[in-house]
């Protein structure tokens, strides 16, 4: 598989890419009202997504039952639709803090859900076309890497 255009510009030139990262941001905030997917703002609309009838996963997602770490090549990009946003719109910077009132981690599997704590405040849900789950996912961006993570939604987990 042939690196995106992206990925290339990260390995030869971090600040190109970093320039390149902050247009992204602004077309995208200059076209949000045009967004083709729904901004979801409460737990019982991320929940209606969730409880939709799936098969068990077959795909490779089926390992992110917490967060975990998938490369472009790992994610069925074939398979998978963008149907729905956790990013409010009119928040620049979502918080970076983490809600766990029973002792869980970030990575942790039964983590809860929290729409308005990192990560899920800057998470896109997409949905396999193949099995009908829906997954999470976002990107980090550290020094000089980025990292995408994504974890399969669980109707059980998402905290009101
Ligand atoms: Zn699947």
């Amino acid at each position: 598989m042939r690196d995106s255009p992206k990925a290339l510009l990260l390995r030869t030139n971090f600040r190109a890419f970093l320039l390149l990262d902050s247009l992204q941001r602004l077309a995208v905030v200059g076209s949000a009202a045009m967004s083709s997917v729904p901004f979801l703002n409460t737990p019982d609309a991320l929940r209606q997504l969730a409880n939709q009838p799936h098969s068990p996963c077959q795909c490779s997602l089926q390992h992110c039952a917490g967060w975990e770490s998938i490369n472009d090549t790992a994610w069925p990009a074939a398979h998978m639709q963008h149907v729905a946003t956790l990013r409010d719109p009119d928040v620049y910077e979502p918080t970076f803090e983490e809600q766990h009132p029973n002792g869980t981690r970030y990575e942790s599997a039964d983590a809860p859900v929290a729409l308005k704590f990192f990560p899920y405040n800057r998470c896109d849900v997409h949905a396999c076309s193949q099995c009908q789950q829906h997954v999470l996912r976002y990107t980090e961006f550290g020094g000089y890497y980025v990292d995408h993570r994504a974890r399969r939604l669980d109707a059980t987990q998402i905290s009101d």
